[in-house]
């Protein structure tokens, strides 16, 4: 596997890669990889002929300066497991080679309500500082494919809509949650999760898996209020959101009827972690 830590290094190496064509399929992450983020390795290695993984904790994205200065910085190990998966090319770069001073690098996109409500509601800012670090890794790296995970499921809607109104042509992919054994969906933040409050997160996905069996008998507006109780009586928890949304605008649905793709979106606090997760309850 490659490194390289600035543009100018990136470019040049990959300018010669596109020469030929290749198809590059790109996996943008903060690091702390875990299975999850190599699970999306995975897929961009088996459908593309090249593989990049960013690792770039984006400040523009945190509202809380707190939860910037706690997020893990492991580049070594990550390092290491990207080699493990056989990944190409590893762009680690630093915050100024991304926001120069001087250069606009808003991304430009009218989002409206779909960045605007579940985690747009709890986190003023973060969608606008993740589109527009996602949009300027795109234009660096030139890939074909970017890669993303269903667990980010409103960030990948929205990657998904700025690229329709940008007219680029990179095809999103977007990849299933990887889970621990008992359905906690995997993230860098579970590791500050206390012994008692890890083993009560699986509570969470076991919602998720209701809603989904309950989605055959009663109607979204039911689920939601059943759901909110199961997750407010996870011991230790309090529900940001439980949302069933259209799995393309994200806007509400009040029947199953209403949307090809029908998906349950929450975000649970417990203790001071804040643990996002879905489920897909409806798929054409
Ligand atoms: P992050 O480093 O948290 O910004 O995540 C980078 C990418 O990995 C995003 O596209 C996430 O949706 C994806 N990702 C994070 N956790 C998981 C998971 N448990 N399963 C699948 N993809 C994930």
């Amino acid at each position: 596997m490659k490194q390289f830590n600035t543009i100018a290094d990136l470019q040049q190496y990959l300018n010669e890669k596109r020469q030929d064509n290749a198809a590059i399929g790109f996996v943008p992450t903060m690091g702390a990889l875990h299975e999850g983020h190599l699970s999306l390795i995975r897929a961009a290695k088996a459908t593309c002929d090249f593989s990049v993984c960013s690792v770039f904790v984006n400040p523009t994205q945190f509202d809380d300066k707190g939860d910037l200065d706690r997020y893990p910085r492991t580049l070594e190990t990550d390092a290491k497991l990207l080699t493990t998966e056989a990944n190409d090319v590893l762009f680690a770069p630093s915050v100024d080679d991304i926001y120069p001073p001087g250069l606009n690098t808003a991304h430009g996109v009218d989002f409206g309500h779909m960045a605007s409500h579940m985690e747009g509601a709890h986190r003023p800012g973060h969608f606008d500082g993740m589109a527009q670090v996602v949009r300027r890794l795109v234009d660096i790296v030139g890939c074909t494919h970017l890669f993303m995970g269903q667990k980010d499921y409103q960030q990948q809607a929205l990657c998904r809509e700025m690229f329709r109104q940008l007219n680029y042509d990179v095809e999103v992919v977007t990849c299933p949650i990887a889970r621990e054994a008992d359905g906690l969906a995997m993230s860098s933040r579970n590791r500050h999760l206390s012994p008692e409050e890890r083993k009560n997160a699986a509570g969470i996905n076991m919602t998720l898996r209701w809603a989904k069996e309950a989605a055959t008998i009663l109607s979204p507006l039911q689920i939601i209020g059943l759901a909110t109780d199961m997750l407010n009586s996870i011991p230790g928890a309090r529900m940001d959101y439980f949302e069933i949304v259209d799995g393309i605008t994200l806007e509400r649905v009040n029947s199953f009827d209403e949307a090809d793709t029908v998906v349950a979106c929450t975000t649970v606090r417990i203790g001071k972690v804040r643990l996002l997760d879905n489920m897909i309850l409806k798929a054409v």
